[in-house]
């Protein structure tokens, strides 16, 4: 209206003459079309066929039939305007209308109501909105995609789709809860990817404190951890990535908590009909939402996983133990010894037989109650030691005092201090003496280290004189090593000297505590680097196995010095290994820089690598297709954490057959950092001039252009997916008629509905077609030609863990044809100075930018 009343004022304004009465009638048609097809006003009618779009073209609203859907039903909703039907908002979610039924509109009626009305005049949806005055009420759809009916007298709105939301949760919206009522609004998912019905999954404010809740009907299946500051104490990844901040704020008696989001672009939030809830962002070069992010994303992260007084930590092959000083008991964990509680009796706090024991960085367990006012931990822990059912409290400056009565539930312990929260568990004082030894105890203890350590210190010293006496000989060698040369006992642990050398990038402390182990064992421990020993040769050097004296296997990685790998490369995957566990990552046993060698040593994997397997006639049939699926899924969780779960946010960069080895029970471990990457927070890709990879599994992107992110490990894992269900290896399977790779003839069978000839021969048919289909359909989506078009890893374990799984359908994927580029994994230079290989396997592309 109030552009109507300025577009005739501008008008007028004008000379009275013929030409500006011409003027006038064409800007009234526009500011009317403007005004009618951005809002409402009282008996305006919306019909099926009509939309209104909000002023800045965002948003849109009308009716719809959802995308996919058979049937033939029309719900009122709001979309993003000009994409592919996202919908974001439904209204009458359980009675839509006959597509057929013409007369059936959106009313804003004479009382301020919306309402739809179906052909008969019945009422089908209402907002619920009576207002004693309507005069000038008018519904418009704001360029948030909020749809207000606002009281032109007042200005107040009466009703927003805003406060009544669906299953999207746009960045303008708010969690709110009346503080009285203890009222919240509640996101509820559709009933399936076509029918906006509510589903069984919903998400929203606890009724008492800062937390989020996402429940299965009535069953909490994830909540988010108390809000410290402005992120949730238990979502592992937020401080990393997600500094966006939640904001909390009581207005009146509404507590509410809004985001501010750092990606500037469009963004949504969805509890889909499947009870995840996942972050999309739109990309505006590619046109297309892309997956960033979305939870419940682990094992633990399933509400209350271990039971009462239990701990999930999703990084061990057993998720699943008692906290300290408790035991198994039928029906989870109970504690091993009571605790004697004195309580508030008159002999005051501390009397009695408890103590504490902190447990580090963990998901703070639910149903905490907040003691206001308390200004620091004695205080806190005194409150917790006056209350005898108290089994545990945490004290952190942005919670401040929070204490647990009874039963500890849905702890998870997190990678890292830094997440989640310290907190203090209750115990008998006998089970923290058990953990502390007596000061007698320690004073021999620390006598013995000691003596041992001096004993040892001069053992090694003759060893290493013993060693290097036929190596001094020459002049050369001795300059080289007194300039190249660090020795061991300048170092504690590798660690201590990385960060002299690589700045740390996300100013975090590096992975203390991994040993530095000496030549002199290195070299006994694998018989000096002999042949026989040799397990196998990676891109940048051999890799030995052995035996350290204590009888551990390890395997021996010794970088040859004509290796690409330098320096920087082995820090690089030194100070990342260290820094992540996971039982699908292979775990650093120490390092060794001596005499210009640098050595890595890892756990000994005793089925060697992956491609060892799938590309070897005698071994494969070990290979069924049940372990071929677990290889698979293992594969992509441990890609998750890299990605997602772990504190930093990794981009492997070399994903491949033999970059996966096998432990004893054929588990498989990601290997080989030397190529990996830490992402910034709100870093999505970098670009590079100096392209490493391997041929046939490195993105067109990343190959081409130098771009590489998340999405290029996704690339890389679609083809070892396609590998592992084909047994044929990418760089050398050619279809000799069509000129087809792998990937082209995967897509080729894929569209003519033969999807399934793909599998291996040597399966003999052996499989779950169910699994094998969906492999190959996550295989060809992950290697989409357009990055955005690859779903995230969380999208990939859940689509191939679920056979409920929602999955879109893939375009054809990059390098369908066989391309130069893919015709030889051993080759250099291919004829064309951009591609320059610097070993048989791993190769650089340095390309002119
Ligand atoms: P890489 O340099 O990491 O690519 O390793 C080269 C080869 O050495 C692999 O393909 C494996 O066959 C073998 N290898 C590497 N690490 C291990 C390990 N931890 N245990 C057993 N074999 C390994």
């Amino acid at each position: 209206m109030r552009i109507l009343t300025r577009m005739r004022r501008i008008a007028f304004a004008a000379s009275p003459s013929g030409l500006s009465f011409v003027l006038l009638s064409w800007i009234l048609v526009l500011a009317s079309s403007y005004a009618q097809n951005s809002s409402l006003s009282i008996g305006g009618k919306l019909k099926l066929n009509q939309t209104i779009i909000s002023g800045g073209k965002e948003f849109e609203l009308g009716f719809f039939t959802p995308r996919g859907s058979a049937s033939n039903q029309r719900y009122l909703g709001i979309w993003y305007y000009n994409i592919t039907q996202t919908v974001v908002w439904v209204a009458n979610r359980e009675n839509p209308i006959a597509a057929d039924d013409s007369d059936a509109a959106l009313v804003l009626s004479d009382n301020g109501d919306a309402v739809i009305l179906d052909g008969s005049g019945k009422t089908v949806w209402s907002a619920g909105v009576s207002t004693p005055s309507p005069n000038g009420t008018f519904a418009r759809l704001d360029d948030t995609g909020n749809f207000v009916i606002t009281q032109a007298s007042t200005g107040v709105p009466l009703w927003e789709s805003f406060r009544h939301p669906t299953d999207t949760f746009l960045r303008d919206m708010r969690f709110s809860r009346n503080t009285t009522t203890k009222q919240a609004l509640v996101w509820t998912s559709w009933k399936s990817a076509t029918d906006p019905s509510p589903g069984q999954f919903s998400l929203g404010l606890d009724h008492n404190s800062s937390e989020l809740y996402l429940w299965n009907g009535s069953v909490p299946i994830w909540r988010t951890g108390l809000l410290k500051g402005r992120t949730f104490t238990g979502v592992t990844t937020m401080s990393a990535f997600y500094i966006f901040g939640f904001n909390p704020e009581t207005n009146g008696d509404e507590f509410s908590i809004s985001v501010s989001p750092s990606f500037a672009g469009k963004m949504r939030f969805v509890l889909d009909y499947t009870g995840s809830i996942v972050e999309y962002r739109w990309n505006e070069s590619s046109g297309k939402w892309f997956d960033y992010w979305g939870r419940p994303s682990n094992k633990c992260d399933s509400y209350n996983r271990c039971g009462a007084f239990g701990i999930c930590d999703p990084s061990r092959s057993s998720i699943c133990s008692c906290l300290p000083g408790f035991e198994q008991s039928s029906g989870g964990c109970a504690r091993r010894i009571p605790v004697g509680c004195a309580g508030n009796s008159s002999s005051g706090p501390g009397s009695d037989s408890s103590g504490f024991l902190t447990i580090p960085a963990v998901k703070p367990p639910d149903q905490a109650l907040w003691i206001r006012s308390i200004q620091s931990k004695d205080d806190c822990q005194a409150v917790c030691l006056n209350n005898c059912s108290c089994t545990a409290f945490a004290y952190a400056p942005d919670l401040e005092c929070m204490i647990w009565t009874g039963r500890l539930l849905d702890i998870q312990q997190f990678p890292s201090p830094g997440n989640g929260v310290d907190i203090y568990l209750r115990l008998d004082r006998s089970e923290l003496e058990n953990k502390k030894p007596k000061p007698w105890k320690v004073a021999i203890y620390v006598v013995i280290s000691t003596i041992v350590a001096i004993c040892c210190a001069i053992f090694f010293y003759f060893m290493w004189r013993h060693r290097r006496k036929p190596r001094e000989s020459t002049k050369e060698e001795e300059k080289r090593e007194s300039t190249a040369y660090r020795p061991c006992s300048s170092m504690n642990s590798c660690s201590v000297s990385f960060d002299t050398i690589l700045p740390n990038k996300e100013g975090e402390e590096t992975g203390q505590g991994l040993p530095l182990i000496d030549l002199g064992t290195v070299r006994d421990a694998t018989s000096n680097f002999s042949n026989e020993n040799k397990l196998g040769e990676g891109g940048f050097g051999p890799v030995y196995r052995g035996k350290l004296p204590e009888g551990q296997e390890i395997a021996v990685k010794r970088l040859s010095r004509s290796s690409g790998q330098g320096l920087e490369e082995f820090m690089n995957e030194v100070k990342l290994i260290a820094k992540l566990q996971h039982r699908n990552l292979v775990k650093l046993v120490g390092c060794c820089i001596e005499e210009q060698e640098k050595i890595l040593i890892y756990e000994y994997m005793p089925n060697k690598s992956l491609d060892a397997f799938l590309f070897d006639k005698k071994l494969i049939p070990q290979l069924d297709w049940g372990k071929r699926f677990r290889i698979v899924m293992g594969i992509a969780r441990g890609l998750l954490y890299l990605h997602q779960d772990s504190r930093l946010k990794v981009v492997h960069r070399d994903l491949k057959a033999s970059n996966i080895l096998l432990d004893a029970t054929l588990n498989p471990k990601i290997s080989d950092f030397g190529l990996a990457r830490i992402f910034g927070a709100d870093q999505s890709q970098v670009n590079t001039c100096r392209v490493m990879g391997t041929y046939g599994y490195m993105s067109p992107e990343y190959a081409m252009e130098g771009r590489f992110s998340i999405k290029s490990d996704v690339f890389s894992f679609g083809v070892l997916v396609l590998e592992i269900v084909s047994g044929k290896r990418m760089t050398r399977f050619q279809h000799e008629e069509l000129n087809l790779n792998l990937l082209g003839y995967s897509w080729k069978l894929w569209k003519e509905g033969k999807a399934l000839e793909l599998l291996d021969p040597s399966l003999d048919g052996q499989c779950n077609e169910d699994e094998v289909m969906r492999c190959i359909h996550v295989g060809l989506l992950c290697v989409q030609d357009e990055a955005t078009d690859r779903p995230a890893m969380f999208s990939v374990v859940q689509m191939l863990g679920s056979a409920a799984a929602n999955l879109y359908e893939p375009q054809m994927p990059a390098y369908s044809r066989r391309r130069h580029l893919l015709e030889s994994d051993t080759s250099s230079t291919d004829g064309d100075p951009r591609f320059q290989s610097i070993n048989k396997h791993t190769i650089t592309i340095v390309e002119a930018r």
